[in-house]
């Protein structure tokens, strides 16, 4: 399940890191408000952790635009105050629950696995960039009427891609990300596999493309000639 963490409080953040990825949770961390927002609107997520008080824009102006753009990943809110005006104000713009800090991590874990079961039933599970729609529940990738099955890896790169979009990613970054830490993958299997998913994304015609970016890594484009 992957997880998108805003929380600019750079201890917190990296504790909660380290337990999500104990239990498994694929997450990206942000700390800067804007920046959470961007990679919010992308929906790649199954969930989002917000904290509020941010740095550039707080979390409850991010899952009003969340909202806003349709975006219905379930939002989890973490208010530094145990007012009842913060949690009002969360929920009524967007958000699905709040925790207040200081908060056991146990009550943590158990919020987000319920916030993870609603997600299962209410959201359709579709990445969209540009004339693409990829569905992660069947790893099928459609732009307009064609479609085609992805297998897991190109389904996930695809997915990193879409969700970093309008940045480079290092071979690096996609070996770590695709394959875990603990893999010995060479890094021409990453240049295999971008191969594969090129392929797709000609095959449904789309005019996404998987840019190379020489000596650094590659790029997910829309629309450039
Ligand atoms: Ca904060």
């Amino acid at each position: 399940m992957r997880l998108l963490l805003v929380e600019d409080e750079k201890r917190m953040a990296e504790a909660l890191c380290e337990l999500l990825r104990l239990e498994k949770y694929d997450v990206d961390h942000y700390a800067d408000g804007p920046e959470g927002l961007d990679a919010a609107l992308t929906g790649a997520y199954d969930l989002i952790i917000l904290d509020v008080m941010l740095p550039g824009k707080n979390g409850f102006d991010i899952a009003r635009e969340v909202r806003k753009n349709g975006v219905k990943t379930p939002v989890l809110m973490l208010t530094a105050k145990s007012e009842v005006d913060d949690k009002v104000t969360g929920l009524d713009c967007g958000a699905d629950d709040y925790l207040t800090k200081p908060f056991m991590t146990k009550e943590l874990l158990a919020r987000l696995r319920a916030l993870g079961r609603r997600n299962r039933n209410t959201v359709d599970g579709a990445l969209r960039y540009g004339d693409l729609t990829l569905n992660k529940e069947n790893a099928t990738l459609t732009c307009g009427e064609n479609s085609v099955r992805l297998s897991e890896k190109e389904a996930h790169i695809l997915e990193y891609l879409i969700a970093n979009q309008g940045q480079i990613l290092t071979r690096e970054q996609l070996a770590v990300k695709i394959w875990g830490y603990d893999s010995d993958t060479e890094y021409n299997n990453v240049e295999v596999y971008m191969s594969f998913t090129r392929k797709k994304l000609n095959f449904v015609k789309s005019k996404a493309e998987i840019k190379a970016v020489r000596g650094i890594g590659y790029e997910l484009r829309y629309g450039h000639v």
